[in-house]
């Protein structure tokens, strides 16, 4: 074990776990013992704190007067854990690439243990890249630099977007070298999230022997999260039905921002709908449907236009796995099947209009009218076939005025079809109600300026691996926490790659 440094004398050395600190539950880890095994992070030799996310430390009221620094550094180095914390792996199974892989589990990254922040709510820490666990299967435990720098700086973006996901608050780089397509630094990541439940551990339960404990499992979802819930007539319809809203909610949200995740397996499906482990994703750039940035996707199971569909289909694998609970909450077989289809159906209005909202709003639609649909339609086919930026086309929309006919935007290039639309647009908007200004300002809340472009984060993560500079890193951070307003000298990071062709990734990366 490497020796506790001298900076962070008030912290025992790993093992040892007093459950004193008032900061820690471990409420999964009183979960039956066949839910998770319990061990310890290894230790990642030579671990260099990258950077802190403060929106994160401030989430969780985590002073650096509490916790340092060093004291981040450490733990994400497998060299120190914090008083309370019980980490462990997660058993769960899942459907990849539409087929049930029984053997799932947390493979590389452990559960430490739930923070409360000054008002009381619990955050689970999760380190990932803590290294092998009884559910690695083939894997080395390892999370690469290039993976967890993208994870962190998305983590932080879809805050800054305000869209559900799962936060970063730290992230490391160690001095293994991992093999992947090439040889890569090792790193950690401490992700946040209110919770690591996810589809698949249901599926684990009901398809894999522990059908009895599907109850237990849905009560622990709700006591920590939807506690209105827990005195439904049905608990378990009343927790697949929340999540279901989330979840549509969650999917619109990555529609209308042109957010691809890339990987949508049921083991990467949060039971709350926010979006959880970040791999190949990438947003639109050029926009294109059937887009997807996840090179082993060949057939584009998981592209852009899919992932309304894909949430559907994961949705009734949950369904599935909570059939048999359901039914004896309401009574038959025949009954849950009636509900928990009911449920889906809703499912799939609710995600068409929860888009159909957001893209009216990135239109600076208030009122509603009939041609609306076929407005946004128009738009995003000319944004296909004239192969433009999605993000600074809608953008530009803003600078449209009505009242007076003026040049197409830049941004939405030089045509006929482009014209055409602009003029059309602007017709439209002389129905709306509110004030030019009103609108515009209305408009630059919901089009951000800057989206994580994969150039972006390539070029933050080059940085890093190359000179073990992090200001690239730092300056990313800080402008996607607020990606709607325009910040003086930062044109270059509201721009598409030079050259414009959409990078595209592994699912390892
Ligand atoms: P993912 O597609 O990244 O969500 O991973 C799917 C499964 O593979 C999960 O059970 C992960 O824990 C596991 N896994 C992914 N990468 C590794 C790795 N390098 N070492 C061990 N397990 C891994
Ligand atoms: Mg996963």
């Amino acid at each position: 074990m490497t020796p506790t440094p001298d900076t962070t004398p008030d912290l025992p050395p790993k093992g040892e776990t007093p459950a004193s600190l008032k900061r820690f539950d471990n409420r999964f880890a009183r979960l039956p013992a066949h839910f998770f095994s319990a061990l310890e992070p290894a230790v990642q030799p030579g671990t260099q704190l990258l950077d802190v996310s403060p929106d994160c430390r401030r989430l969780l009221d985590m002073s650096r007067e509490e916790i340092s620094d060093e004291h981040l550094r450490a733990l994400l180095g497998g060299e120190q854990l914090w008083p309370g914390m019980q980490p462990l792996a997660q058993k769960y199974t899942g459907h990849q690439f539409g087929s049930y892989n029984p053997d799932l589990g947390d493979g590389r990254g452990l559960l430490l243990g739930e923070w409360r922040n000054d008002s009381g709510v619990a955050f689970d820490l999760h380190l990932k890249g803590a290294g092998r666990t009884p559910y690695s299967r083939h894997g080395d435990g390892h999370a690469v630099l290039r993976s967890s720098v993208r994870e962190y700086l998305v983590s932080e973006a879809f805050a800054g977007l305000g869209l559900p996901s799962t936060r970063a608050l730290a992230v490391a780089v160690n001095q293994q070298q991992v093999p992947r397509e090439r040889w890569e630094p090792g790193a950690t990541l401490l992700r946040v999230a209110p919770s690591h439940v996810r589809f698949g551990h249901f599926e684990w339960l009901a398809l894999s022997g522990h059908r009895q404990d599907v109850a237990l499992l849905v009560n622990h979802v709700l006591a920590q999260h939807w506690p209105d819930l827990l005195e439904a007539p049905s608990p378990a319809l009343a927790m697949f039905e929340r999540c279901a809203e989330r979840t549509a909610e969650m999917i619109a949200g990555w529609q209308a921002m042109g957010f691809v995740h890339g990987v949508m397996n049921t083991d990467n499906m949060s039971i709350l709908g926010i979006a959880l482990d970040f791999g190949p994703f990438a947003f639109q750039e050029q926009f294109d449907p059937a887009f997807t940035p996840n090179l082993t996707d060949a057939g584009g199971r998981y592209a852009y236009s899919e992932q309304p569909s894909i949430g559907m289909w994961n949705l009734s694998r949950l369904a599935f796995a909570l059939l048999e609970q359901v039914a004896m909450e309401v009574g038959s077989e025949e009954a849950a099947q009636t509900v928990l289809q009911h449920a889906l159906e809703e499912y799939g209005e609710r995600v068409n209009h929860a888009f159909g909202e957001r893209m009216r709003a990135r239109l600076g639609l208030q009122q509603e009218m009939p041609d609306d649909t076929q407005l946004l339609g128009d738009f995003l086919s000319l944004l296909y076939h004239q192969g433009l930026d999605y993000h600074r086309a809608f953008r530009a929309l803003a600078s449209v005025n009505e009242q007076e006919p003026a040049a197409t935007p830049a941004d939405l290039g030089q045509s006929a079809a482009a014209d055409g639309w602009i003029e059309r647009y602007r017709m439209r908007l002389l129905h709306e109600e509110r004030s030019t200004r009103e609108r515009q300002q209305a408009m630059n809340q919901v089009n951000p300026l800057y989206v994580l472009r994969t150039h972006l984060a390539q070029r933050a993560i080059e940085a890093i691996e190359q000179h073990n500079d992090t200001r690239e890193l730092k300056r990313l951070r800080e402008l996607l926490a607020a990606p709607y307003t325009a910040q003086p000298g930062m044109d270059y990071y509201a721009e598409p790659a030079a050259g414009g062709a959409p990078v595209r990734l592994s699912c390892s990366s």
